[in-house]
């Protein structure tokens, strides 16, 4: 029997920024999109603003007539990350078996953790209050035999809070609730399985398993296993590798842009940014693709299938002759960017780990072709550039 903990920051955003400004813990707050904007979604909310019957997602215009008061707070996610990976070193303390279920979620497997720390509430009690002790911030966190119904315990008691299902409490602890708290049964599929009778996870494990297949296909396979208990998915390593799909980085213009030579300068910069990150990663890439918006919004996108490079020179080479060919001369130009696909690592066996690029960023990094673009970059523009933050890395998850 596999010991799985799902651990689960409370209120991570607003948590955080309640750090930075602790008299936000006494009003009613949230983190939201674009606080300045009606439209703007909530991202997290403190306990205060949860009275007030504020959920995420919604919108900043609803939040604000259940609650004018309400103090809105914009995203910092260079902090979140930042806290982000503080947290889950002290969960790699206890395993290695660490996979992270999003910035504020990780599953742990603590099946081999047992002898050296504990029973695996006594290492879920241990973790949460090294958080707390180190960063005042709090978990909640579910501990059972499979992940399926460690994630589900984790949102049954919070926050601050561990809950056990374990082979012999489990059914008296969660076959009265929702289907829908189990993982991966949205909206959609509630509603399927509402429409058949089943409305609770007790429902969905005595049903007959080949009529959920047949209305709900492999998903219904995968959730009438989790409601029995026989989720058998494990849980990955740290550093294991996930594939990724494209690299890229745009930039929206202040004013419209009609000049080839500007233009073509900042095609440079966002190019230089992607090689930088393709670097970093330690990767390849075998498609580059531009987009030009223009001041109408419409939209062209070119790709060019090329080499397998992580040279600087290569894809800016290639961004440029995209640009020049399909660029019609005094086109208004409004937003541009540049994606990097066909991905692949320059050694397939190594694992890197994408979210901690900040940290890959400070390992040596063998001086290759792309190291020496680099350097040509930086005596280039100097250490002006924002490489970090905004690229946008899509992965296949
Ligand atoms: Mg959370």
């Amino acid at each position: 029997m596999r010991s799985i903990l799902h651990c689960d920051l409370n209120n991570f955003f607003a948590s955080v920024e309640m750090l930075k400004r602790p008299e936000l813990r006494n009003v009613p707050m949230a983190v939201s999109g674009d606080p300045n904007k009606r439209h703007g979604i909530i991202l997290a909310k403190n306990q205060v603003a949860k009275k007030y019957g504020i959920y995420t997602p919604e919108t900043v215009y609803s939040a604000l007539k259940k609650c004018p008061k309400l103090v809105l707070v914009k995203p910092h996610y260079e902090e979140y990350k930042k806290y982000s990976i503080l947290v889950n070193n002290i969960y790699r303390k206890y395993t290695d078996k660490v996979e992270k279920f999003g910035i504020d979620e990780s599953f742990l497997d603590v099946t081999e953790s047992i002898n050296i720390f504990g029973s695996p509430y006594e290492i879920a009690y241990k973790i949460k209050e090294e958080i707390k002790a180190k960063y005042n911030l709090t978990i909640s966190v579910g501990v059972s035999f499979n992940k399926a119904f460690a994630k589900l315990g984790s949102d049954l008691k919070k926050p601050d809070a561990i809950t056990v299902l374990d082979e012999n409490n489990y059914k008296e602890k969660i076959y009265d609730l929702p289907v829908e708290m189990l993982l991966y049964v949205g909206k959609n599929t509630q509603q399927k399985l509402n429409k058949m009778g089943i409305k609770t996870i007790g429902d969905l494990a005595n049903s007959n398993k080949y009529r959920i297949v047949k209305h709900l296909g492999k998903l219904g396979e995968q959730i009438y296993k989790y409601a029995n208990g026989l989720d058998d998915e494990r849980v990955k390593y740290y550093y294991e590798k996930e594939e990724r799909k494209s690299i890229s980085k745009g930039i929206t213009f202040q004013s419209d842009i009609s000049d080839i030579k500007s233009l073509e300068k900042e095609f440079n910069k966002l190019a230089s940014s992607v090689s930088y990150t393709l670097r970093n990663l330690k990767m390849k890439t075998s498609v580059v693709s531009i987009v030009l918006r223009n001041s109408d919004f419409s939209t062209i996108s070119r790709q060019k299938k090329i080499e397998y490079t992580s040279n600087f020179d290569d894809i800016v080479r290639n961004v440029i002759e995209l640009f020049n060919e399909y660029y019609v001369p005094e086109t208004k130009i409004r937003y541009i960017c540049v994606a990097l696909s066909g991905l692949k690592s320059n050694n397939e066996n190594e694992q890197i780990d994408l979210f901690n690029i900040e940290e890959n960023n400070n390992k040596n990094v063998k001086k290759d072709n792309a190291a020496l673009a680099m350097d040509k970059l930086k005596s280039i523009y100097g250490d002006k550039i924002d490489y970090g933050s905004a690229i946008e890395i899509k992965t296949s998850k």
